[in-house]
C-alpha cells in the first residue's frame, strides 16, 4: 500500500534544526505538492522519505512498516531528481532497466517492463539513443520511466521541472498529471512553483522555515488560506 504517514519528524545538521516537527498523513493514490519558499526544508523532508537522509526524531511509515531504518533501496519509493542523473554511456534502455538489474529481476521481465514505460512516456523510437543524443524533455521522460519500471508503491519528485524552458514544463506538467491518472501510484511531489502544485495535485502542503504552514485542496488554499504567509505564497487562482 501507498499510504505515507509522517509523525512529528524533525531534522537537524549538527544544532541546526530545520524541520521542527512535521507530519502529514498521505492516503493511498494520493497526489500531494509540497511547496514552499527555497530552504524551507522540502529536500530535506523528501529525502528522509527516500532514507537519503538520517531522521533526527519522529517517524516515517511506508504502507504498514516504520522505515527509519529501513535503507533506501528496501524502500517501496522511486524518487525522480531534478537533475536527471542519467548514465551518459548507457543508451535509454539499460538506462531504465539498470536499477532492476541490481535488484535481479530476471532479463525478460527487465525488458518487458523497460518497453512497457517507454510505451507510456512515448519514448519507443528511442530505447537505443544516447543521453546526449536526446533533448532536456526526452532526459526528463527517460528519469520518470526509470522509476516507473521498478513499480514502486511511492514516487518521489523532487522539482523535477526546474531545468526546463517554460513551454516544455507546462507540456511535462499534464504528462506527470496523465501518468499520475493512469497509474495511480502516490506521488510526494516538491516543488517552488505554486502553479504547477495547485495544478497537479489532490492536495498542497504549504511549507515555511522548517514548519508545515497548511495543508489543503487547492481551492481551500485559495478560499481559506491559514495565514497572510499563505496568502502571500499562493496568490490568486491563474
Ligand atoms: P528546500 O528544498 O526547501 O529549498 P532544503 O531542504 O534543501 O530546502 O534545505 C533546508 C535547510 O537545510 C537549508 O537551510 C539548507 O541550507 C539546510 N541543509 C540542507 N542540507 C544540508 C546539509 N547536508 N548540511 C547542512 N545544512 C543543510
Ligand atoms: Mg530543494
Amino acid at each position: 500500500m501507498g499510504t505515507v504517514q509522517i509523525r512529528d519528524v524533525r531534522k537537524s545538521f549538527g544544532t541546526f534544526e530545520v524541520l521542527h516537527g512535521v507530519s502529514i498523513d498521505i492516503e493511498d493514490g494520493e497526489f500531494v505538492a509540497l511547496v514552499g519558499p527555497s530552504g524551507c526544508g522540502k529536500s530535506t523532508l523528501l529525502r528522509m522519505i527516500a532514507g537519503l537522509e538520517d531522521i533526527t526524531a519522529g517517524e516515517i511509515v511506508i504502507g504498514d512498516r516504520v522505515v527509519n531504518d529501513v535503507a533506501p533501496k528496501d524502500r517501496d519509493i522511486a524518487m525522480v531528481f531534478q537533475n536527471y542523473a542519467l548514465y551518459p554511456h548507457k543508451n535509454v534502455r539499460d538506462n531504465m532497466g539498470f536499477a532492476l538489474r541490481q535488484r535481479r529481476v530476471s532479463k525478460r521481465e527487465i525488458t518487458e517492463r523497460v518497453e512497457e514505460a517507454a510505451r507510456i512516456l512515448g519514448l519507443e523510437p528511442l530505447l537505443d539513443r544516447k543521453p546526449r543524443q536526446l533533448s532536456g524533455g526526452q532526459r526528463q521522460r527517460v528519469a520518470m520511466g526509470r522509476a516507473i519500471v521498478r513499480n514502486p508503491n511511492v514516487f518521489l519528485f523532487d522539482e523535477p521541472l526546474s531545468n526546463l524552458d517554460a513551454k516544455l514544463r507546462v507540456q511535462m506538467r499534464s504528462e506527470i498529471k496523465e501518468l499520475h491518472q493512469r497509474l495511480k501510484t502516490t506521488t510526494i511531489y516538491v516543488t517552488h512553483d505554486q502553479i504547477e502544485a495547485m495544478t497537479l495535485a489532490d492536495r498542497v502542503v504549504v511549507m515555511n522555515g522548517g514548519v508545515i504552514e497548511q495543508v489543503g485542496a487547492p481551492l481551500d488554499l485559495y478560499d481559506r488560506p491559514a495565514s497572510l504567509f499563505v496568502a502571500a505564497f499562493i496568490g490568486s487562482p491563474p
